[in-house]
């Protein structure tokens, strides 16, 4: 048996390989903390008290090693971390994070910009003395694998580089405000980087650079904080929910990674990017105990490189594992999340190369310990979470800390412990991203010099430059090669056309110099193409509940001109990179009268406000001047001194034109709308959208309360205009009238006072948040409009509208089976002479979350039906289908026809309905449809539409006449994350000709 023996040898061999590698796994250091390290006894023993079972504690967390020279968190806290009854506000928690940088050399504390309201945000290094010493040498060094280029795609070079640099592992904390754990979980966590000599930490700590923000959203947590103490000094009582966290949104903070609009996310990104980071991991709490939210069940971002997907499962799966073996129960990954939508922070990582992480722990909405009695779908033991969280339990800050540092402890380990590999791939991801233009496409994304909306160019441009992507602008004209057009397949039966049907021919386009191109060939070329490119998400797909919005096309959402080029010519074309955009705007010819074209651009209305004293029309119709054409909506200037103009139109990206003469045509005034901006102590996240864009477009504005509206005595002779922007959170025309109950409970107050200093910010206050706008609200708003006033609503506040018999003529169908979430659909423009569509073409994409699904009728209380092949079709009888039936023994009668229109049109009554009818809405008072939902095979743009045919084709804006006044109904939602510029001008349109709505009205004649 010699083949045998020789086969036992190689056996042996390997055997003793595997034993080698097997010792080589256990010189693994282990979560154990040094016998030969004292502990700090006392805080130690607070530890284990404030912790509810020894099971919700880890070998890594249950003691706290001891030091003469660096301080606790408690000197800070007066506490130790995640203490019943203590959350710190951002101040205190730098304080301590300060002295921790003042008594150790491992500790390094950066600035990194402020909030919307001033506060300051901050980042800490922990590393060793040796790392943070070394932190400018080391930067260069992970430079070099972030950027490929630089040593020429050369791996070699990057291995050595692997080899020698040391990783940055980034935590945030906090983004949500009541998620209030994080703050001293994270304080907790660096003394421990810092001070602790475990061979475990030590790794950690010689290996990686660990960066922290422990407070990402700074004005929230000062308010939460304020809350929360309030709800200490008032224990028996309801304490106010937290109605603001930042200046302008709440939860959406975490949706800010794509449109780049809040401080918090720029700040993150920048600092992110500076320090060459590999990972993004950022602490949530909603979840039962620890879910580590990253790996989900898809269907997966289309962008991502793939090694990063394995990334997320390697980490999360080690991650999961580490911590059930502690015998921490309830820990878990996959589930709900589908990891679709790059909008979150941490996936800022994942569009940039590195690794996005996303915890959920359990939090108890501040530091109160209490009994949590779970749902059963959250304790049930799935094929996922075989160890799930118990049904009942009671539950502290610890607890949540002990979990959060946990997981992140085990996580920053295993990360050293792989680093070369993490390394390796972050070189790999950043060099396939530069590849994409040879290995996958596009070469590059072309936005052409002739675009006609210059200032929505500039800002989809901006987007792109805070998304710290290259940007070119073309020395001279181009041409390239586009793909043939797909053509849609036809119908069977037509045999000529299919044997004359030759393959559609490849197309070529021209762009102008000066064109913008955004190169492939970079290292983050991905977040630019996920952001640009169109989605799909299958109707059709297992995941039946996206996690969030399923489309975001920027190039649609902004209304701009973005081409997708594979041709590889492209990056040969001469051009030069752009460090900063040029403004577009100018003043051109010689005359006293302005012209600007109209394309619908949002920053026309800042001129209007900004130019105060001059005269603007607006041209009702086209007209020729100077051998150009102007599009309905032209604004003619007068009385204004050129230079004021030229400074103005160069900063608002506007093109203006000098006219020798006015034209003859007609025109209305366009004026600067007086604006009550309307909101609910219900929720303030979605309107905080409008607020943010009027802010950035400088337009002023009152903001109140729908508390507000009763106690004004005649809102008519203060506004032209009330903006009541979408509520959100589930209310409808009920809770916004009337809001809480005030018969039983107590006031929730949300004002300034000694225990609550920072709760109002730059927002609004009120003694109690409990009242909605009350029936005398209602009747100030009806009074408002019926003398002339301008009512503007949008989703839920149009249905509210509808609700008190504001929208004559118009009503909510539900929807049935229709699925469109977060898309972008097709709208169509029904009435281009209405001012409200202005500077608009045919088509214009919009941002749609399901509907609602209006209907336009001339009866009031009037219903309508679907006209199909269901209806109109004839009853079985002589002839053919297409033949008239007869009767037998009659003479043959003429059907009158039936009257046709089609679902956005309003009908025409008919004569029955004419009958000494009262209810018929006299022609001058019926709604005028603006614009209109396309039809079902042209509705999706891009993402989740399913079920489209409920909404297609039915009005999407409609212009309700209402007493002397109007009432204009979005069923989109036109102002949207900062995502949705194409559709501002339809909100802005309203404001600037809020006194000629009518203009280009057509009535029926009956
Ligand atoms: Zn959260």
């Amino acid at each position: 048996m010699r083949q045998g023996r020789w086969v036992k040898s190689v056996l042996l061999g390997s055997l003793l390989c595997i034993t080698g590698s097997l010792a080589l796994a256990d010189s693994e250091s282990q979560p154990r903390r040094d016998p030969k390290q004292p502990v700090d006894e006392a805080y130690t023993a607070k530890i284990r008290k404030y912790t509810t079972q020894p099971y919700f504690l880890s070998p890594l967390v249950d003691y706290l090693p001891a030091s003469t020279t660096v301080p606790t968190p408690e000197v800070v806290l007066g506490d130790v971390a995640g203490a019943p009854g203590m959350l710190p506000y951002a101040e205190d928690v730098y304080k301590y994070m300060r002295l921790l940088e003042k008594a150790t050399p491992r500790v390094k504390v950066y600035s990194i910009g402020t909030t919307e309201e001033g506060r300051e945000m901050i980042a800490v290094a922990v590393s060793s003395e040796e790392n943070l010493k070394n932190l400018e040498p080391n930067r260069e060094r992970l430079g070099k694998l972030a950027d490929p280029r630089s040593i020429h795609l050369d791996d070699t070079e990057a291995d050595k580089l692997v080899t020698q640099a040391v990783p940055v592992y980034y935590i945030t904390g906090t983004i949500h405000s009541p998620e209030t754990g994080a703050p001293t979980a994270l304080m907790e966590l660096a003394y421990r980087l810092a001070v602790d000599e475990s061979p475990y930490i030590r790794d950690i700590r010689d290996g990686v650079v660990t960066l922290i923000t422990p407070v990402v959203e700074v004005d929230g947590r000062d308010r939460m904080v304020d809350i929360y103490k309030w709800h200490l000094a008032h224990p028996k009582e309801f304490y106010p929910p937290l109605i603001y966290w930042g200046k302008y949104v709440a939860h959406d903070n975490n949706r800010d990674a794509m449109a780049m609009k809040l401080k918090l996310t720029q700040n993150v990104l920048n600092t992110y990017l500076a320090w060459n980071a590999q990972v993004l991991h950022d602490l949530h709490e909603s979840v039962p105990y620890l879910y580590d939210n990253t790996v989900g069940d898809g269907p997966y971002n289309a962008w991502v490189d793939p090694i990063l997907v394995d990334e997320w499962q390697m980490i999360g799966a080690r991650n999961v594992s580490d911590l059930t073996k502690f015998g921490m129960p309830g820990v878990f990954t996959h589930g709900v999340f589908d990891t679709w939508s790059p909008g979150y922070l941490m996936f800022l990582a994942a569009m940039h190369n590195g690794i996005s992480r996303l915890y959920e722990t359990f939090g108890n909405g501040g530091a109160d310990t209490r009994e949590r009695t779970l749902e059963p779908e959250e304790y049930a033991r799935t094929w996922y979470r075989p160890n799930p969280p118990l049904p009942k339990t009671l539950w502290s800050q610890r607890n949540n800390n002990n979990y959060e540092e946990s997981g992140l402890l085990t996580s920053l380990h295993y990360f050293n412990e792989n680093k070369r590999l993490f390394l390796k791939n972050f070189y790999l991801k950043s060099k396939r991203s530069i590849q994409k233009p040879t290995e996958e496409g596009p070469a590059a994304y072309v936005l052409p010099a002739d675009e006609p909306r210059a200032s929505l160019q500039a800002d989809l441009l901006q987007v792109m430059l805070k998304q710290h992507v290259e940007i070119s602008r073309a020395s001279s004209e181009f041409e390239v090669t586009l793909p043939p057009k797909k053509e849609k397949k036809r119908p069977k039966t037509d045999d000529t056309e299919e044997k004359s049907k030759t393959p559609p021919a490849p197309t070529t386009r021209k762009f102008p110099a000066g064109s913008y191109v955004i190169r492939m060939d970079q290292p983050y070329s991905r977040v630019a193409d996920a952001l640009l490119d169109y989605q799909y998400w299958s109707p059709k797909d297992p995941q039946t509940t996206p996690y969030d919005d399923t489309a975001w096309t920027l190039g649609e959402m902004f209304g701009v001109q973005v081409t997708r080029v594979v041709d590889p010519k492209v990056l040969v074309v001469p051009m030069e990179r752009l460090t900063e955009l040029q403004p577009a705007g100018e003043v051109s010819g010689e005359g006293t009268v302005f012209a600007i074209e109209n394309h619908a651009e949002p920053t026309l209305t800042t001129l209007r406000y900004r130019l105060k004293d001059a005269s603007i029309d607006a041209a009702e119709e086209g007209f020729e001047a100077g051998g150009r054409k102007y599009p309905r909506g032209t604004f003619l200037l007068k009385g204004v001194e050129r230079a004021d103009l030229v400074a103005t139109a160069k900063s608002l990206n506007l093109r203006v034109a000098a006219l020798a003469t006015v034209p003859s045509i007609k025109t209305h005034p366009v004026r600067a709308a007086r604006i009550l901006y309307l909101h609910t102590w219900i929720s303030t996240q979605s309107e905080g959208w409008w607020r943010l864009a009027l802010d950035e477009l400088q337009i002023p504005y009152d903001y109140k309360s729908t508390q507000a509206l009763a106690a004004i005595p005649d809102l008519r002779a203060k506004y032209d205009v009330i903006l009541f922007p979408p509520v959100g959170w589930n209310s409808n025309s009920t809770t916004i009238i009337d809001g809480l109950p005030t018969t039983w409970g107590n006031p929730l107050p949300w004002l300034n006072t000694p225990e609550t200093p920072n709760l109002v910010g730059k927002n609004d206050s009120t003694p109690d948040m409990r009242p909605g706008m009350g029936w005398e609200g209602v009747a100030k708003l009806r009074e408002f409009v019926g003398k002339g006033g301008v009512l503007l609503t949008a989703t839920d506040t149009s249905q509210f509208a509808e609700a008190i018999g504001l929208s004559n003529g118009v009503s909510t169908t539900p929807a049935e089976k229709m699925k469109i979430v977060g898309a972008i659909v097709g709208t169509r423009l029904v009435d281009n002479a209405s001012p409200i569509a202005y500077g608009y073409g045919e088509k214009v994409s919009a941002y749609c979350d399901n509907g609602p699904i209006f209907t336009v009728n001339s009866v009031l209380g009037g219903r309508r039906r679907r006209l199909g092949p269901e209806g109109g079709t004839r009853p079985t009888g002589r002839g053919t289908k297409d033949d008239p039936d007869f009767v037998v023994g009659r003479t043959p009668d003429q059907a009158p026809d039936q009257p046709e229109h089609e679902l956005w049109e309003v009908p025409l009554p008919t004569d029955e309905q004419w009958n000494n009818n009262p209810r018929v809405i006299p022609p001058g008072a019926r709604p005028r449809v603006i614009l209109r939902y396309a039809d079902e095979k042209d509705l999706l743009v891009s993402g989740l539409v399913d079920g489209g045919k409920e909404i297609a084709q039915h009005p999407a804006v409609i212009d309700v006449p209402s007493g002397q006044g109007h009432v204009v109904l979005f069923s989109i939602n036109p102002v949207y994350r900062g995502e949705t510029e194409n559709t501002y001008a339809l909100v802005l349109n309203t404001l600037l000709h809020y006194d000629s709505l009518n203009a280009g009205r057509k009535d029926a004649e009956k």
